[in-house]
């Protein structure tokens, strides 16, 4: 397309946003057709670009900004930290004083009754360290072969090159991912992987048996952990079958396999608990944190170690004086002091907005699921997704040449509400602040754009 063929003029935002930024996780041929959206500023769940345009964001940025995009106490936290120690490491033997305070506040919230905590700067870190962790640790127990990592398709961890290698997406083979010894296992959603006839309970048991076939195949001495997210979230907002993790955990134990929780998205309330594996009723061995961590204010992820692998650690450090590991920005004053107060707002306050929200989202859900071209409705507690086919009965998808989700979502941005396309679904993570009117807001614009787009597509 030539640029003058474009309804945006030389020089304007969307221009100069496209001639210079490289862009991420984003279609092409859509920015070239729409241009970008380029924002300036929010104000509770909404956002506005440089037309002044308001959009009410569904996914909370992504899934992050749980407290809203102008929280005064998050800023004031921020801007406070940063007059008094506005940035030191955590190396060397020296950290600040909001690191040491924010870790004990960590474990305090944790289901660990002690551990330890690691700080990295984003999720993807957090899980490429965990990896480094357990690597360290098996060689350091005399077993440097117990290196594989086992996650499940459709799990999402992150795009560094570990957190990559253990997400279960096919858009990774253009790297040449994943390494050798990370293993997939099948995605735990019932209504699209359950074969006919199989109930949800003789699902739940094929797929821990296929977990048991996996550790006998590969050797359980080669296992260095699962990983898996109590719900999945890039994945499609996926929650596990009935029963998932009380099938999977007595395996792990039996074979001596830590079970992590990547709570990168469930974890701070976003299930209506104040972690996923809290609302499905397990206890990990360890938790990956990051996004709602600090509600999105500062780039922040941290390994929280339960008592067993933190005592294993510690020792395995101990034994060569030190865990070679750490960035610039571990641990960082500002984020600490951020995570503190986003913590404090979810323990006060946000947590009971959640759950008092969560029936009118289930409910908002569940109306538009009656759609004749909506499959499923799914999702716990914030996190939703409504799974658009071309067929009900038959769960047949649309043709993919459609981009039927891509369609609502854009078809969604021109009334004002941003929501998420992946795959065939769509995608809503409201933040915790949002007001019934908002959230009657929210589906009221989705099922505007749900009525436009099906006529056009069926
Ligand atoms: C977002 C996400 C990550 C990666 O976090 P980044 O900060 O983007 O690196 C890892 N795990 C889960 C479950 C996530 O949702």
């Amino acid at each position: 397309m030539h640029d003058d063929a474009k309804s945006w003029a030389p020089n304007s935002w969307e221009a100069r946003a496209e001639a210079n930024t490289f862009y991420g996780f984003t279609d092409l041929p859509s920015v070239e057709q729409r241009g970008t959206v380029v924002l300036t500023h929010g104000k509770g769940p909404y956002v506005y670009d440089v037309h002044g345009r308001e959009y009410l964001d569904s996914n909370s940025g992504l899934w992050n900004m749980v407290a809203g995009f102008d929280h005064p106490e998050l800023a004031a936290a921020a801007k406070a930290q940063y007059d008094r120690f506005p940035g030191y490491h955590s190396f060397f033997g020296r950290m600040s004083d909001q690191t040491v305070m924010l870790s004990e506040k960590l474990i305090q919230v944790s289901p660990f009754s002690r551990g330890r905590v690691f700080y990295t700067n984003s999720g993807s870190e957090a899980n490429d360290t965990l990896v480094k962790m357990l690597w360290f640790l098996g060689a350091s127990e005399g077993q440097p072969q117990k290196r594989k990592i086992i996650t499940r398709i459709n799990g999402y961890h992150g795009v560094t090159i570990v957190s990559a290698s253990m997400t279960g997406k096919p858009y990774n083979s253009v790297f040449g991912l994943p390494l050798d010894g990370f293993l997939h296992l099948t995605c735990p959603h019932y209504w699209r992987e359950g074969r006919d006839g199989e109930s949800e309970a003789q699902f739940t048991a094929r797929l821990a048996q296929e977990l048991e076939d996996m550790i006998a195949r590969e050797g359980a001495d080669t296992i260095a952990a699962f990983v898996a997210e109590p719900v999945m979230g890039a994945g499609g907002v996926i929650p596990p079958s009935k029963g998932y993790f009380q099938a999977i955990q007595p395996i792990l134990k039996k074979h001596g396999i830590p079970l992590v929780a990547d709570e990168v998205i469930t974890g701070f309330g976003r299930t209506g608990e104040m972690w996923g594996s809290e609302a499905y009723d397990f206890v990990p061995d360890a938790i990956i944190s990051s996004k709602a961590l600090t509600a999105g204010y500062f780039p922040m992820g941290a390994v929280i170690l339960g008592p067993d692998l933190s005592d294993r650690m510690q020792a395995a450090a101990e034994a060569i004086e030190e865990f070679p590991h750490g960035f610039t920005a571990s641990g960082h004053p500002v984020g600490c002091a951020i995570a503190l107060k986003a913590i404090d707002l979810v323990e006060n306050g946000l947590l009971d907005q959640v759950r008092a929200l969560i029936p009118q989202f289930e409910a908002g859900l569940n109306h538009l699921a009656q759609m004749d071209n909506i499959g499923e409705a799914r999702g716990k507690g914030l996190m939703g997704a409504l799974e658009a086919v071309n067929d009900k009965a038959t769960k047949t998808p649309f043709d993919s040449d459609l981009s039927v989700s891509e369609r609502i979502a854009n078809t969604c941005t021109d009334h004002g509400l941003i929501c998420r396309p992946l795959g065939q679904a769509i995608v809503l993570c409201p933040a915790f602040v949002m007001t019934p009117a908002e959230m009657d807001q929210m589906f009221g614009r989705l099922e505007a754009a749900l009525k436009q787009v099906f006529p056009e597509v069926g």
